[in-house]
């Protein structure tokens, strides 16, 4: 499905982020920056060696990456130019801010992306999985968070692609994706 705005679209698909040809895929990380299970392990095994090597100098120089933050590295062995690494909040029942973070760390990648000048983005449906986060309210999130984005006039990114794991989440991101239009 795909969803256009007067300054770019989305698109919602079903797969694998790491199948992805877009010019960067965002990662939903930890802090640490270390890798791990779910789509973080996924993108560190498909990249190789060298994103976790770029991702332990920014600890080592700037320190933990904390939620609702992002950071860029390369892309490895993937054939795409970057990958954007952010963290996601931790659902705590929704009074922690959770909201806030979770559009931060939208906002944070999709500013990264233009930084580099870059027309095309991928998003897993960050902090669904073991974060925990309900998959109905991350879902209308991060489309509020991603049409307001795409609605300014100068950016250069034109689409963002969100690819969802499994059908329960691809519905949920439709249905969030219907309401906004
Ligand atoms: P978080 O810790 O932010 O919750 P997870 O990786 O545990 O991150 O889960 C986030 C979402 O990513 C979940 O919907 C999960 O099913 C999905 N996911 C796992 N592997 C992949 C993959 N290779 N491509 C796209 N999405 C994936």
């Amino acid at each position: 499905m795909i969803h256009k705005f007067s300054h770019g679209s989305i698109e919602l698909k079903k797969g694998d982020i790491t199948e992805e040809r877009t010019d960067a895929i965002v990662n939903a990380a930890n802090s640490g920056l270390m890798g791990g299970g779910g789509v973080d392990g996924a993108i560190h095994r498909s990249g190789g060696p060298d994103i976790l090597k770029e991702c332990k100098a920014i600890v080592k120089t700037h320190g933990r990456l904390p939620p609702g933050k992002a950071v860029i590295t390369t892309a490895g062995r993937l054939p795409l130019r970057f990958v954007i690494h952010t963290v996601g909040p931790i659902w705590r029942g929704g009074t922690r801010n959770e909201p806030e973070i979770l559009s931060s760390c939208y906002r944070e990648s999709l500013h990264l992306a233009e930084e580099k000048a870059l027309r095309t983005v991928a998003f897993p449906s960050i902090s669904t999985g073991a974060y925990a986060y309900p998959v109905d309210q991350a879902a209308s999130v991060a489309m509020r968070v991603v049409r307001d984005f795409l609605s300014r006039q100068h950016g250069t990114v034109e689409r963002v692609t969100f690819v969802l794991f499994d059908e329960g989440t691809y519905k949920a991101y439709e249905n969030a994706l219907l309401q906004l239009s």
